[in-house]
């Protein structure tokens, strides 16, 4: 159980390097996407938390449903 937490937390450290094109929305190791030439972006950006964006979208809905 412990051996298979740890592959994770290894492969999660993994993904941090790597970054995704916002055209082609495929992941890269590279700065620009080699198909689009665009630069590429990270896909888990350290500032917005799963919870963060969660609520952000709560609000959103609530707002819709407003206008709605
Ligand atoms: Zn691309």
């Amino acid at each position: 159980m412990f051996r298979v937490m740890r592959v994770r937390d290894h492969s999660r450290d993994h993904d941090m390097k790597m970054k995704i094109c916002p055209e082609c929305k495929k992941y890269t190791l590279k700065d620009l996407c080699p198909l689009c030439k665009v630069r590429t972006v990270n896909p888990h950006p350290p500032k917005f938390s799963p919870e963060d964006k969660y609520g952000k979208y709560r609000r959103l809905i609530k707002k819709e449903r407003g206008i709605l």
